[in-house]
């Protein structure tokens, strides 16, 4: 079949269940289309093409048995924050250009255990900090609809390889919007889940407080498929927290779109930067979804203004904690011929980090200095507390919040927007990282350069089966999702 590339995760899962193919086939498939088509997109950093053949044969054994899980044999593609054993885990740094873990982070042991397949590890921004993928010492990825473009960041490498199906799904992780911003961007759909819902054990940390792992996929159906293997509660994670998890799949008819409240913030649509084209593509989906029964509610979010100064404090004062750990000791880069410990310490960090990543732990320690503590990252907590009021109160008038999920389309690779140019940019996905609330990017249409147009929905605490159940009846009812980029249509 030279079309396997094309069919959803259920009817992958169907094929594999009903032998009309193997898993080792579906993953010779896959391998056989990055070894063409990924030296055009550079998606992926490592491929483990090898281990994923052996895993694809234990995936058919298992399948045959009649004991395996739904997902048994489909492949997939970890953002290369994942911990990884026995492969190398780099976070897009040079930091840990030679990084191998000793273990799996949760998420991937969970895919594994399900029988999943591994195809590879997935290019990012370093550490996850960025918009753009470009931050990466591995080089920029470029995005499927348009190769001079980014594919968005800093799940960057994650949703180029599903845009280009070059894998069927993919993990993500979404600090302050690296998930949904990128499915924005390359035209899928990624859901952040709620804050301690997804385990982050051994998934490399940037800003513990805000840090979220979750599904990127084609449809909402996928997205589904993929957290009833990877969400629940973790006891390697302490601030996973012990709930019972939905069944997403089963939940995805489970909310009425009918009767259903959406906030739209007047603060949100007014936002200077925010692209007609994109503006007029999330109206018309609002517009789809009014038609399907849903009311619009115009909504207040005073805090709006408050976002992203909220967020480059608190993110930069927990990577700069987070980051101390890479002193060229243990593990990671390690500086040619050291002079002393300090010269060690100093030249392995300036000579391992990149640019973003020592600007940011320079600002995080600043904020976190002791003249400096209270009057900054104080004060950032204070407001995160009235920025997550404010939704709390929205909440009780409706039931989701819409919002574009980022103000413009994919940039053009290199064009090397200013810190506080491409800050801004991030202006609809924040809050919810700040609030620890789950929110979904879906795919509603492209601008006039034929880039995708992402609309955000962003639900109450625990809501994720509501927003992935909304995504999925408008995906019924459109075909945005659908729309395949010209480089996917390409056969290996
Ligand atoms: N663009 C934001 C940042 O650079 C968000 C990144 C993320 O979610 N990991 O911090």
């Amino acid at each position: 079949m030279t079309d396997l590339h094309r069919l959803s995760i259920r009817e992958l899962s169907e094929g594999l269940q009903q032998a009309q193919f193997s898993s080792r086939e579906l993953t010779e498939h896959y391998l056989k289309r990055i070894a063409k088509i990924d030296a055009k997109v550079k998606s992926y950093v490592t491929v483990t093409a090898e281990q994923a053949l052996v895993e694809a044969d234990v995936a058919d054994a298992a399948i045959k048995s009649g004991n395996a899980h739904a997902l048994a044999g489909i492949p997939l593609a970890h953002k290369d924050i994942f911990c990884t054993q026995g492969i190398k885990t780099t976070a897009g740094s040079k930091m840990l250009d030679n990084f191998i873990s000793p273990y799996d982070a949760t998420v991937v042991a969970k895919a594994k255990a399900a029988g999943l397949v591994t195809l590879g590890k997935v290019n990012m921004d370093e550490f996850a900090m960025g918009s753009t993928s470009e931050s990466s010492y591995f080089g920029a990825t470029g995005n499927p609809w348009a190769l001079d473009h980014v594919p968005g960041g800093s799940s960057g490498g994650s949703a180029a390889a599903v845009a280009a199906d070059l894998a069927p799904i993919a993990t993500g992780t979404d600090t302050g919007g690296s998930i949904r911003q990128p499915a924005s961007f390359c035209g899928l759909t990624g859901l952040k889940p709620t804050y301690g819902r997804v385990s982050r054990f051994g998934m490399i940390a940037y800003a513990s407080s805000l840090d979220q792992g979750g599904p990127m996929a084609r449809s909402a159906e996928d997205c589904a498929y993929l957290m009833n293997v990877i969400a629940g509660h973790d006891a390697k994670d302490s601030t996973s927290v012990d709930k019972e998890v939905d069944d997403y799949v089963a939940n995805l008819n489970g909310t009425a779109v009918k009767g259903l409240r959406i906030g739209i913030p007047k603060q949100y649509f007014n936002v200077a930067g925010l692209d007609a084209d994109v503006k007029a593509r999330v109206e018309e989906s609002l517009k789809k979804l009014e038609e399907m029964g849903a009311t619009l509610v115009e909504i207040d979010l005073n805090m709006t203004e408050a976002y992203v100064p909220t967020y480059y404090l608190i993110a930069p004062a927990e990577a700069s904690s987070n980051l101390s750990r890479y002193d060229g000791v243990r593990y990671g880069y390690r500086c040619e011929n050291p002079k002393d410990i300090l010269d060690l310490y100093k030249r392995s960090r300036s000579e391992g980090f990149g640019a973003e990543v020592q600007r940011r732990i320079l600002i995080g320690t600043y904020a976190l200095s002791a003249g400096y503590y209270d009057a900054y990252y104080v004060k950032a907590q204070k407001v995160r507390r009235l920025i997550q009021q404010d939704f709390l109160k929205a909440f009780e008038n409706v039931d989701v919040i819409a919002a574009p999920s980022a103000p413009t389309t994919a940039y053009k690779i290199g064009a090397n927007l200013s810190p506080t140019e491409m800050y801004l940019g991030d202006i609809y996905t924040l809050a919810v990282n700040l609030a620890g609330l789950p929110a979904i990017n879906a795919p509603v249409g492209f601008d006039k350069d034929s880039l995708p147009v992402g609309l955000q929905l962003i639900g109450n605490y625990w809501s994720e089966s509501q927003l992935l159940s909304i995504v999925h009846q408008y995906q019924q009812n459109t075909d945005w999702h659908s729309k395949r980029a010209a480089i996917a249509e390409e056969n290996a």
